[in-house]
Formats: C-alpha cells, sequence, structure tokens
C-alpha cells in the first residue's frame, strides 16, 4: 500500500538521505563531469541523449542532473506516473511535449479555453503542427488518422471550466491526451490515475507547484516511453531546468497541500461574498452552485476541490471603471501570473490571452471586462476588506440596468 499524499510530499526524492548522510537534497550545479573511463562516459552519453537514465558519468548538465532528477522523481510519485520531465518554463515543457508527439503525427486537437501563449504556440504553427480547436463534447469528430495528441487544461485558464478527462480520454481513443494540471495542482487532481487515464499531465511549476513567486519552471509526467521522447527533446533542444529551481520546487512539496487548502478556503469564502455583490455581473469559480454541471468536484470525482483561482466582470464594462477598482486594491497585487503566496489580480484578455485571437476569446468567454484573480495565503478578513474597499468605485447592477433585465451572475 503506497503511502498517502501528504507523506510523499515530504520523502519522495528523499529515499537515500541517511545513507548519504543529508537532510536537505544537495544541490549540484556542475555543468560538467568528469569521464575518466571514456567508453563508459560514451555510453552514458548515448543512454542521456536517448532519454535514458545515465550510466556511470552524467557527462554534462544539458544531459542530466541530479538535483533535477530529485525532483522529478519527486513529482513523479505525487501524480502516480512511472517519470517526469522538468524544463526552465511550463511553455519549454509543452513545447517538448508536442515536438515528441511530431513522431506519431503533425495534427493536435484542443480544447478552448487553454493558456494563452499555449493557444498561441498552436495555432502560430510555428512548430509546424496544424491544430484543431473544439469542445469538450466534440473532440471525437475532431480527431483525424494523423492526430498525434489531444491537449486540455482543466480547471482552464481563465474561465475555470472544468474539463471532463475521462470524456475526452474516450473520445481520443489510442491517441495520448495532455492535460494542464496547472490550477489543480497533483494536491487535488491526478489526471494519469486510472479512473480519468489521461497519458500525461503538465504544470507549470512557476504557480502552484514553486508556490512562491520566484522560480519559473514546468514539469511533465507520464510513462517512461513517453517521457523518454520528451527528455530526448530536451537535450537536444536544452530546455533544462536550473538545478537551483529544481532545489526549490522540490523544498516546496511538503507545504503544497497546506499552501492550495488554506489558499481554496478562502478563495471559496470570497467567491461566495463576491457572487452575492450587486456590483459583479458575473463570477467563475467551480466551488459555487451551479457551476460544476459534470459532477466534476468531489472527494471520489476528478478534483478534490475548486482551488484557488477564480475569475470575475464587475457590473461596469467601462474600462476605466476596472482599471480604478484594480488601482484602488492595497493587498492585492495587479500582476500576472498565479499561485503565489500573495493574491493577483489581472485582466487576460488585456495581458496573458491577448496574443488568442479575438473572436476565439469571445466563444469562450474571456471578455474585456473579465479579472483573474489567483488567491494567495493572506488573511481572509483583510483579502475581503481590500475588495470590498475596492469596489466602491463600481456602481452597482441596479443602478446600471433597468427592472426586468436579466443579469447573469454566472449561476442558476
Ligand atoms: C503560466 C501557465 C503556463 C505557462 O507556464 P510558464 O511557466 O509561464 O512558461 C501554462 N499553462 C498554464 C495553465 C499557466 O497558468
Amino acid at each position: 500500500m503506497d503511502d498517502h499524499f501528504a507523506t510523499r510530499a515530504c520523502h519522495a526524492g528523499r529515499e537515500d538521505f541517511s545513507e548519504i548522510g543529508v537532510h536537505a537534497p544537495p544541490i549540484d550545479l556542475s555543468t560538467t563531469y568528469p569521464t575518466p573511463d571514456l567508453d563508459a562516459a560514451a555510453r552514458s552519453f548515448d543512454s542521456l541523449v536517448a532519454g535514458d537514465d545515465p550510466q556511470g558519468s552524467f557527462v554534462y548538465q544539458r544531459l542530466f542532473n541530479p538535483t533535477t532528477d530529485r525532483f522529478e522523481r519527486a513529482l513523479a510519485a505525487l501524480e502516480g506516473a512511472e517519470d517526469a520531465a522538468a524544463f526552465a518554463s511550463g511553455m519549454a515543457a509543452f513545447t517538448a511535449v508536442l515536438l515528441a508527439a511530431k513522431s506519431r503525427g503533425s495534427h493536435v486537437v484542443g480544447v478552448r479555453p487553454i493558456y494563452g501563449t499555449a493557444d498561441h504556440l498552436l495555432t502560430s504553427g510555428l512548430l509546424g503542427l496544424t491544430v484543431t480547436w473544439t469542445t469538450q463534447d466534440e473532440v471525437a469528430a475532431a480527431m483525424r488518422p494523423d492526430t498525434a495528441l489531444v491537449v486540455i487544461e482543466t480547471p482552464a485558464n481563465p474561465t475555470l471550466d472544468l474539463v471532463d478527462i475521462a470524456h475526452v480520454v474516450r473520445q481520443a481513443g489510442p491517441v495520448p491526451v495532455c492535460v494542464d494540471s496547472t490550477f489543480a495542482t497533483p494536491a487535488l487532481q491526478r489526471p494519469l490515475s486510472k479512473g480519468l487515464g489521461a497519458a500525461l499531465v503538465i504544470h507549470s511549476a512557476t504557480k502552484f507547484l514553486g508556490g512562491h513567486g520566484d522560480v519559473l519552471a514546468g514539469v511533465v509526467a507520464g510513462s517512461h516511453a513517453l517521457i523518454r521522447d520528451i527528455k530526448h527533446v530536451r537535450v537536444a533542444t536544452g530546455s533544462l531546468l536550473h538545478p537551483m529551481g529544481s532545489y526549490m520546487l522540490h523544498r516546496g512539496l511538503p507545504t503544497l497541500e497546506l499552501r492550495v487548502e488554506r489558499a481554496q478556503a478562502t478563495a471559496q469564502v470570497l467567491a461566495e461574498r463576491l457572487a452575492e455583490d450587486a456590483r459583479i455581473a458575473r463570477i467563475h469559480f467551480p466551488g459555487l452552485a451551479g457551476q460544476d454541471p459534470r459532477g466534476l468536484l468531489g472527494d471520489k470525482a476528478q478534483m478534490r476541490g475548486p482551488g484557488s483561482v477564480m475569475s470575475f466582470e464587475l457590473a461596469s464594462d467601462d474600462p476605466s471603471v476596472m482599471r480604478a477598482f484594480v488601482g484602488g486594491l492595497r493587498l492585492i497585487t495587479p500582476a500576472v501570473s498565479l499561485g503565489s503566496t500573495d493574491s493577483l489580480i489581472q485582466p487576460p484578455a488585456v495581458l496573458t490571452h491577448r496574443v488568442v485571437d479575438e473572436e476565439a476569446r469571445d466563444v469562450t468567454g474571456i471578455t474585456g471586462g473579465l479579472l483573474r484573480l489567483s488567491i494567495g495565503l493572506e488573511d481572509v478578513r483583510d483579502l475581503w476588506r481590500d475588495l470590498h474597499s475596492a469596489l466602491a468605485v463600481v456602481p452597482e447592477r441596479a443602478a446600471l440596468h433597468n427592472a426586468g433585465m436579466r443579469i447573469s451572475a454566472g449561476r442558476p
């Protein structure tokens, strides 16, 4: 019987500590490694270039780093994966996933919305792949003989749509499904588990995994065979995560579940209050009544809780009101990114998702007035006070619309 999540988070990647006599992961910054036995080093080189384990010497940091390897083993243990590969950013990880998939075909099926730059990477054709964008119920119809990968993100950035992973996996048939689980983290959702059946799970580790806003990184987990091909791309393209970043990510794993649960509890309270507030026109948060129509949230369901990111529109769509509201916040920092110790807010249509086609933004609900709020670890009382006082500049719904007009609050 495997240890439970919190226990694995404290011990994974640290199994040899007693043997080597340390209590914190050693940081190895070597860019090169001695190769006194040339033939053995050549064998190790071949093995590493293919994406396999070292056979003796690590040869060169771009091929292998033991500090990064520790973090990868730990993350794989938390996702229930055979292996994992860490990258210099979430986008570097996604690029390697796509390049590795090209051996199977040059077509990708994607369910929108996904992270803005990931959408842009696929739509632009920069990597020589073509993409068909679809919805979670129409994946089967979008599949082609040359489809190499199906890409989904749940909860989706920035509308918090929940995508039914098992439903997409069934439609994809033998084609691997890659799930961007950045908003959930393995503390809330494990897409590779038997019931869900995804082939790959990817994270921008810059967000909740790092958790402190000071590491840019990405990581992807899956089977030995798939991660081997992805590591091959990483060696060839040079996108390995720096060992300092790997150390910091590994250091953060024992507190991941605590951080995620605390921020989630705060987000639930704030989302409920915002949903009741007449100055909020619409709010997206999976933890609100009516916002999980597929029943994907729950202890035995796909995702254990709603997480701590939400998005909302103010009752006024005047851009100057939005700017005044954000400008009036004292604690919540206006900034892109999410999953940090402190709360962050930004308008996706203006910043993170500006690289997405305008029409696609409209269809998927990324409106000009949408604000994405990532809740941090501050006290809920102070965050509410901050939101409440900044909302003073926003007119109430009733003052804007005549009686009888139906205002969508994002709830039934
Ligand atoms: C931030 C983010 C990415 C990109 O990751 P980087 O580390 O910024 O390269 C991908 N997916 C999601 C859901 C994200 O939030």
